[in-house]
């Protein structure tokens, strides 16, 4: 599964002249739920003690001083999530990262091998008094295939400077993502049900990968403008994101692999083009929807609009992950 994810390249949507990416390396909200769950108490409290930048064009410092000067000496508060960026709570700054395609954390003891394309890392003390053996001389490293992931470096409390970041939609994995909200949210909406499922400023956050499993489990094509969606429709829809994004991120926590490392071995259609549905056997599509690529079961999550393609009545494509 791995080998064969990672021969599909995408392109950026709306981007046409953007390098190809490995999708397979892309965090998602599951990805990033779990790598706060797991990384965040192993850093809370913990002094940094140095700091080691190999890619600064990854670094966006909005304070004076350089990196590694500001960070040595500030003990780590927290770590949380803001949609998809990561937030590292210090004692006078605030450290923020959106991974974007590629960008990965490792968190381990100084000497292990370095993190691959390192564009980072932050040194942190040893642990005092620590019985344990292990947890002393730890490394938080950063790498960045592509360097196009972002780190601010902010003052306190000023996240102004970071693009996308006041904007977010609601956190579809907090408690405020209530069915009242999605339905206000989606009322008089016109766009088609992935675009708008993966618009940040309505709901935060989802990705490629899980836009299609969102749809697959709600039943719904990709390509149907929401005003096309039944109550009920709108209903499994807002139940699917909340279910889907949950089981992933369960998933991930039961591959029990390195954090940088992307889990996508559970999932149902997405890039499983010229499969059978896990549901009904019929041939899983791809289509283009808005410069992005989107798997569906033509079965599963039927065009009710009467204007697109009858997916099912075509013969199955002659390769894998064709049918467009
Ligand atoms: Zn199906």
């Amino acid at each position: 599964m791995e080998s064969r994810s990672k021969e599909r390249l995408l392109y950026l949507a709306g981007s046409p002249k953007s390098e190809p990416i490995m999708e397979g390396n892309m965090p998602e909200l599951p990805d990033l739920v779990v790598l706060v769950n797991r990384l965040g108490p192993s850093l809370e409290g913990r002094l940094i003690a140095g700091a080691s930048v190999h890619e600064p064009i990854v670094l966006r410092i909005l304070v004076e001083g350089d990196f590694a000067s500001i960070l040595s000496g500030q003990r780590i508060l927290g770590l949380r999530r803001h949609g998809p960026f990561l937030h590292f709570e210090l004692e006078r700054n605030e450290l923020v990262m959106h991974l974007m395609l590629a960008g990965r954390l490792r968190l381990a003891p100084r000497a292990e091998k370095k993190i691959a394309h390192e564009a980072f890392a932050i040194d942190l003390a040893p642990i005092v008094n620590d019985d344990s053996g292990g947890g002393g001389g730890d490394c938080l490293s950063y790498g960045d295939e592509k360097n196009m992931g972002k780190v601010y470096l902010c003052p306190k409390g000023d996240f102004s400077a970071i693009p996308g970041y006041k904007s977010q939609g609601v956190d579809i994995v907090s408690p405020a993502f209530t069915w009242e909200r999605f339905s206000k949210l989606i009322e008089k909406k016109r766009n088609q049900a992935r675009a708008f499922i993966m618009d940040q400023t309505m709901l935060s956050a989802i990705g490629n990968a899980y836009a299609d499993e969102i749809l697959f489990e709600a039943g719904i094509h990709p390509k149907t403008p929401c005003c096309y969606l039944t109550a009920s429709d709108r209903r499994r829809l807002y139940e699917a994101i909340t279910t889907v994004i949950a089981w992933g991120a369960a998933e991930v926590e039961k591959a029990d692999r390195p954090v940088e490392e992307k889990v996508r071995d559970h999932m149902r259609v997405r890039n499983r083009g010229g499969e059978a549905c896990p549901r009904c056997g019929t041939t899983i599509r791809k289509a283009g929807v808005l410069g992005f690529d989107s798997f569906f079961c033509p079965k599963c999550q039927p065009d009710r609009t009467g204007r697109g393609l009858d997916w099912s009545k075509l013969p199955g494509p002659s390769t894998p992950g064709g049918g467009q």
